[in-house]
């Protein structure tokens, strides 16, 4: 059975159609499968749509959290539950196509444990959104040896890799470069990124600025490094400061040079301040983790009431 993994914010309009392409989809290429949809707390009619779909039709599960807890949460949640013997991740809006899942899922089968759908291009994007995005991806790439630029969360994996996923102790992840840090037989498919289906992105700046600096902090210590040569270059520019002051202290002129005082002590501070800031980031990160917080809480799973209703009716027919 495949497992298809749909996290879902606020996603009101796309969820019947979605379940339906996807669905039709699998059912004319003659899979099993179920569809698990993931509502991370959306404000909107999201949920009473999963859980009336759920009702109507067996394959489709949703499970729903207490509150927001971000995508990531979601696709964890989605693996940790499904019970496919492969689970493919796939957004809600139809951005990443489903007819390339049937695709996929061939791949599979020819022994391939990990599909990553790869963009060919990055599809219909602000141009600050661009910007951003090809920063963060550079950042990631020079310093943590995988490839983001193109990478998507639409990603096909085998039962293996879905288990060492859930091993995983940590909780603040990032899906899209963990899928290929836990190695596996991966293989690549290319697709266009489509626009979205109805309804607005989900993302704001603030919530971007967080997901980068989070999943840069998370995957590398590349900013710490920078701090540290920073470091040893302003010691070599100290240490000739200081050479060239005692020269002048010893030749009787060192009246003058106070410029250079103020410069280095601006310097100096500023890369203090740099350093202290980053050393902190990733303080701040061994401090969530330390809390051992789930990163996701679930308040209904659609699974766990027919359960529960089934064992009502064996236990009122028996
Ligand atoms: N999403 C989510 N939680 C969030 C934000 C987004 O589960 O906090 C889901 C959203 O419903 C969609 C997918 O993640 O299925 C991708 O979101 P979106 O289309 O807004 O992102 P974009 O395609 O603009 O990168
Ligand atoms: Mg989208």
């Amino acid at each position: 059975m495949v497992s298809v993994i749909i996290p879902a914010y606020n996603e009101q309009e796309n969820i019947e159609n979605t379940a339906k392409v996807i669905g039709d989809i699998l059912r004319e290429n003659g899979n099993e499968y179920e569809l698990l949809f993931v509502d991370d707390g959306s404000k909107d009619r999201t949920w009473e749509i999963i859980e009336s779909l759920a009702a109507k039709d067996n394959s489709v599960r949703g499970i729903k959290f207490s509150r927001n807890f971000g995508k990531e949460g979601a696709i964890f949640a989605g693996l940790r539950s499904c019970d496919g013997d492969c689970a493919v991740v796939i957004d809600c809006d139809l951005q990443h196509p489903p007819e390339l899942i049937p695709q996929m899922i061939k791949m599979h089968e020819q022994g391939v444990e990990v599909v990553e759908a790869v963009k060919s291009s990055r599809g219909k994007e602000s141009l600050f959104y661009k910007m951003f995005a090809k920063s963060f991806y550079r950042i990631m790439n020079r310093s943590s040896n995988v490839d983001l630029d193109r990478a998507s969360d639409f990603k096909l994996m085998d039962r293996k890799v879905i288990d060492a996923l859930n091993d995983l102790p940590e909780r603040i992840t990032f899906f899209r470069a963990l899928s290929s840090w836990v190695g596996f037989k991966c293989e690549k498919i290319e697709f266009e990124v489509a626009p979205r289906n109805a309804g607005s992105s989900k993302w704001n700046f603030r919530k971007l600025v967080k997901f980068a600096l989070n999943n840069i902090t998370s995957f590398t210590n590349f900013p710490m490094q920078i701090i540290t040569w920073l470091g040893v270059l302003f010691l070599i520019f100290a240490a000739v400061i200081g050479i060239q002051s005692l020269v002048r202290f010893f030749s009787g002129t060192a009246q003058e040079g106070f410029t250079t005082v103020y410069i280095l002590i601006l310097l100096s501070a500023s890369v203090i301040m740099i350093g202290l800031g980053v050393i902190g980031y990733y303080m701040s990160k061994i401090y969530e983790e330390i809390k051992f917080r789930p990163r996701y809480i679930i308040s209904v799973d659609t699974k766990d009431r027919k359960r529960k209703e089934t064992d009502h009716e064996n236990g009122t027919n028996g």
